[in-house]
């Protein structure tokens, strides 16, 4: 016994939401391939769970709040040759997301770091991964006001769960020591624990100057580049370019 609408109550009342919507298309596929009791099951199960997955993709790319769309599939590796495509695509089966390994991105302006930290995060996000960008500079003033209301650890929790965090433009502008303790702490944890995509103008023999030399420079390089995968690219500003170019 049981209607159409009844059995569509009982999955929805389960919380199988996804079969309880696409019920009527479900049975018409099985019907017209004249599946088996077995395969219908499995049917089922498979649409429930393909939507939910679907579901939390969509939420964590949301939640990593990319500043912009930028694909790797439209990175040009004619115009940038510091860094080779084969590089790039090794980094895709995301070892070093499960390794808790970074990845640091050094160069001039305009030479791509942030468009392959955005590529290289969407794509995590697409295998399932979460990824959250941030600003340097909007990072650093966040944990100094968590610090300042005395709820830094709170915030260090809640930033370290996801997968990886971009820290875009590290070390363009000099940082207070307030700043440099705080963010200092967030190194500490993410360090073996969750994975940093790093990119900065600064090579590591000027981050000294850009910490002032205090005694968080050195952990805090240390613990960035331990574990992790550096590329110094180069040449020149695809941005400059396509202004020569019009
Ligand atoms: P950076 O972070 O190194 O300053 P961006 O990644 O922001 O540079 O790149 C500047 C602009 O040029 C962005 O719009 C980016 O998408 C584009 N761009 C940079 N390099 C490339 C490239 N090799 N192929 C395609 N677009 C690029
Ligand atoms: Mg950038």
């Amino acid at each position: 016994m049981g209607t159409l609408e009844l059995t569509t109550g009982r999955y929805r009342s389960l919380r199988l939401g996804a079969i309880a919507d696409d019920l009527t298309d479900l049975l018409r596929q099985a019907e017209a391939n004249e599946v088996s009791y077995l395969m219908f099951a499995d049917m089922l199960a498979e649409h429930e769970r393909a939507s939910r997955e679907a579901r939390r993709i969509e939420l964590n790319r949301r939640q990593a709040r990319f500043p912009a769309d930028k694909r790797l599939e439209a990175f040009d590796y004619r115009h940038q040759t510091t860094i080779t495509k084969r590089q790039v695509k090794a980094l895709l089966d995301f070892a070093f997301l499960d390794n808790r390994e970074n990845l640091v991105f050094i160069g001039p302006p305009g030479v791509g770091k942030t468009h392959l930290a955005i590529g290289i995060g969407q794509h995590a996000v697409e295998a399932g991964y979460k990824v959250r960008f941030k600003n340097a500079l909007d990072l650093v003033e966040e944990l100094e006001l968590a610090e300042m209301k005395g709820e830094l650890k709170k915030k260090l929790t809640q930033l370290a769960k996801v997968d990886a965090l971009v820290i875009d433009e590290l070390g363009y502008l000099p940082m207070s020591r307030a700043a440099r303790y705080a963010l200092f702490q967030l190194i500490n944890r993410f360090y073996e624990y969750r994975s940093l995509i790093v990119t900065t103008n600064k090579d590591f023999t000027q981050w000294g100057e850009f910490f002032h030399d205090d005694n968080v420079a050195v952990p805090i390089i240390d613990r960035i580049i331990h574990h992790s995968h550096l590329y110094m690219l180069g040449g020149e500003s695809y941005r400059l370019k396509q202004k020569t170019l019009s």
